[in-house]
């Protein structure tokens, strides 16, 4: 964890995701869409009965296994939403506030709900495939909208189409999405909004993918590498080997206690920068405990902070894994459980931790 010879940052984790809109343009086969159910495709299922694929072609891939107990809604952008973000600032001192999806670019009123958590107090961002990023985007940077992370399933439209649904693995359709993709990453660099592109490796024969990315696009994009959580070593090897393909060098390592996250920059010959997104094993100390995923191979994505959603009874809920959607709690019930001190203490105790073995 600590690389010797650079300096590592320990940070809490302060992230609150928010599933704002369930729907979503594109088919990808592996989309874990937040841990809920893809609304369209399970309306007229009850609870236990959510499938993780449907109709629609869309996937939600632990739908079918997470126990999820409700759909989402789109969240509403009045006095609600602002009381739900407000109480959960409080309660877990958060500052970051990160819009997700299904593709969060499609809910009608994103710039409000950015203007209404920049209000709130958070710094926003957003995790979006770029579908409607040149018509909305604008009005979200006016509302204090800080930074998109861009998903990057393709640079080509032979790529982008491979990892849809079969019936849409079209490679016209793809170049559409491809272009959106990139008339979006120019729209935040005009409008001030930093713009980094998401990519996942799973193996080295990805690699031209990413030389491509950083080749053909912008050279004020930040490109984020991640490993495959289900690939293991081959996926770490080869991030380590199209690095030292570019001659990238470590820079530094920011680790953020409290949660999974953590991330290597690198620094290539040019000057641009590399970051490799990296999950560690980390878990909640009670919570975890008795977890059916609890190993070292079907816990994915370990804990990795905080989700609220907005149900279809018009309920605020708070999750704290995807893979164990039965875990979700009411809002005003979480805000009085075992569940928030255990967020904070592991939090604090991994901080103390960390901090104390980097000095030593
Ligand atoms: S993070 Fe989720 S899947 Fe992993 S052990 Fe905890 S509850 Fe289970």
């Amino acid at each position: 964890m600590f690389r010797v010879g650079i300096p590592v940052h320990i940070d809490k984790d302060t992230t609150l995701r928010v599933k704002i809109l369930d729907a979503c343009g594109l088919t990808c086969t592996f989309c874990h869409n937040e841990g809920t159910p893809v609304a369209i495709d399970n309306r007229h299922r009850s609870s236990g009965e959510f499938v993780a694929s449907g109709s629609s072609g869309r996937a939600s891939i632990y739908a079918g296994t997470n126990g999820a107990t409700f759909l989402a809604a789109p969240m509403p952008d009045n006095d609600e939403f602002e009381q739900a973000i407000a109480a959960l600032r409080d309660a877990l001192e958060l500052t970051e506030l990160h819009l997700t999806g299904g593709e969060p670019t499609l809910h009608s009123a994103v710039a409000r709900l950015t203007r209404i958590a920049v209000e709130t107090g958070y710094r926003v961002g957003m995790t979006s495939n770029g579908e409607r990023g040149e018509r909305v985007i604008p009005d979200c940077a006016a509302a204090g909208l800080d930074r998109v992370n861009f998903s990057t399933f393709g640079t080509t439209a032979a790529e982008l189409a491979e990892v849809q649904h079969a019936r849409y693995r079209n490679p016209v359709l793809a170049q559409r999405k491809i272009d959106a993709l990139k008339e979006s990453i120019t729209t935040c660099e005009t409008n001030g909004v930093k713009a980094s592109a998401n990519i996942v490796v799973p193996d080295y024969s990805h690699a031209p993918r990413v030389h491509r990315l950083l080749d053909e696009y912008s050279p004020h994009l930040t490109v984020r590498l991640l490993n495959s959580l289900d690939r293991g070593a081959s996926s770490i090897d080869a991030i380590e080997r199209i690095l030292a393909d570019r001659g990238a060098v470590a820079e530094a390592r920011h680790i953020i206690a409290g949660v999974s996250g953590a991330r290597t920059i690198y620094r290539l010959p040019d000057g641009r920068r590399i970051y490799f997104k990296q999950i560690r094993p980390v878990r909640l100390p009670s919570t975890c405990t008795g977890c059916q995923f609890n190993n070292g191979t079907d816990c994915e994505e370990g804990f990795y902070g905080i989700r609220l959603y907005y149900d279809r009874t018009g309920s605020f809920q708070v999750g704290v894994c995807i893979q164990r959607m039965d875990l979700c709690l009411p809002l005003s019930e979480f805000l009085n459980s075992p569940l928030r001190r255990e967020i904070l203490l592991l939090r604090n105790t991994e901080y103390r931790q960390l901090k104390a073995r980097r000095a030593g």
